[in-house]
């Protein structure tokens, strides 16, 4: 989750000045500088409407917080509508490994041993069109499976609380990158029912798709958005969950009323993971990171080229600088290898002898590069993993 790389001067900076000051201070009914600074700028750069900030310290209570939000607010909003209670999510999402994060994700493996602890959810089929459970291919299909989507939203849009999505890309599924277009119709959905739109934009979040925030590729506005990894360059643990105006006054009145948010943890937006998200952002604006990330993903598209004609290659998806390379046993039926034979794993122990780590998600090759990353660091990342497929799988 590395944004502008290892040791980076003007962050340890950062993070050293304000140790200087204070290394921690509860955010529970008081806050600090560094907190009100980063509330201010990450509302700056935040799509839409969003304009209020929740801290706390990981992706998935960054979650937890939102779908508690999404919750209280149908109770509080006015009038109330109490019987909006339940979530919808994608197969193959994965929003964290906390018990509410577990209940909105969708991917068994993770999921299977704490069944019994989960809240029930809707959740319907995604686009992975790789292997469309339709057997369509895109552009053709037009989204027909959008139509399952939408039916399964449109049936219980009186008790959805909200719909839980992470944007352009599913990540932990093996870089499941959705075709242009398809998120926006999800939210388009979403609001048609009048039904909240959460984005889970902790992978994506910070540059990884080329853009600040994925939600920018697709212009929508959604309700609650869930940042972490990348939010303090990839130095320390800092989430934060932010809300529009309208969701966060559903949570003001009077003491009687007990409108509040109860939730906190202990290093809640702690000071010094604020001042490395801080110096974080200043690095993005000083060296134009975005801007200078475009060449890189051009080339980084462009040296993929080649892996398409391996043989055991069946899929490259990109978006920006998250990649997945998924390899098949057979390129034709797009059969998968057994498990046991851990092609994959073996594929990333060779890349590590070569000096290039990398991991897999199942099958699926995870390439994630730093945005600092030169051209030269790219092209010798891809050569790598290149010879390290040839090397397990060979070239035929
Ligand atoms: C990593 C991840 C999370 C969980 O974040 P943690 O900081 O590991 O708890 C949630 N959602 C998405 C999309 C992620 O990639």
């Amino acid at each position: 989750m590395n944004v502008h790389g290892h040791r980076r001067r003007e962050i340890n900076r950062a993070i050293t000045d304000q140790l200087e000051r204070v290394a921690h201070t509860t955010l529970l009914g008081l806050t600090h500088p560094s907190a009100i600074e980063l509330a201010r700028r990450l509302i700056e750069i935040a799509p839409g409407g969003l304009s209020r900030v929740f801290y706390s310290d990981t992706g998935a209570a960054a979650m937890e917080i939102a779908l508690k939000m999404a919750l209280q607010y149908w109770q509080q909003c006015n009038p109330p509508r109490p019987h909006k209670t339940k979530f919808f999510s994608l197969c193959n999402a994965y929003h964290g490994d906390t018990v509410g994060a577990m209940s909105v994700g969708g991917i068994d493996l993770f999921q299977r041993a704490y069944h019994q602890l989960l809240f029930p959810i809707l959740q319907a089929r995604g686009a992975y069109c790789y292997h469309c459970h339709l057997h369509m291919s895109y552009p053709a299909c037009r989204f027909t499976c959008l139509n399952e989507v939408e039916q399964m939203i449109a049936e219980k849009a009186d008790e959805l609380a909200a719909v839980v999505m992470e944007p352009m890309v599913q990540g932990a599924a093996g870089m499941l990158v959705y075709p242009a277009g398809y998120t926006r119709a999800v939210w388009e959905i979403a609001k048609r029912h009048q039904v909240l739109f959460i984005v889970d934009e902790v992978a994506t979040g910070f540059g990884k798709t080329g853009k600040m925030f994925a939600c920018e590729h697709e212009g929508i506005e959604p309700d609650v958005m869930a940042l972490g990894k990348g939010i303090t360059g990839g130095y320390l643990p800092l989430a934060a969950t932010i809300t529009t105006e309208q969701i966060y006054r559903a949570f003001l009145g009077t003491v009687e009323q007990q409108r509040t948010f109860y939730h906190g943890h202990t290093y809640t937006g702690n000071p010094l993971a604020c001042a490395a998200a801080l110096a974080s952002l200043d690095l993005f604006e000083q060296e134009q990171t975005l801007q200078q990330l475009q060449p890189k993903i051009a080339l980084l598209t462009k040296e993929l080229e080649r892996f398409k004609q391996l043989s055991l290659v069946g899929d490259i998806r990109q978006c920006g600088f998250m990649v997945g390379i998924e390899l098949v046993q057979d390129k034709q039926t797009r059969l998968l290898f057994p498990t046991r034979e851990k092609v994959a794993v073996r594929v990333t122990k060779e890349a590590r002898r070569r000096g290039v780590i990398i991991r897999p998600l199942a099958d699926i090759l995870v390439v994630m590069p730093p945005l600092s990353i030169s051209e030269e660091e790219l092209g010798i990342l891809l050569n790598v993993i290149y010879d390290s497929i040839v090397s397990i799988l060979g070239s035929s």
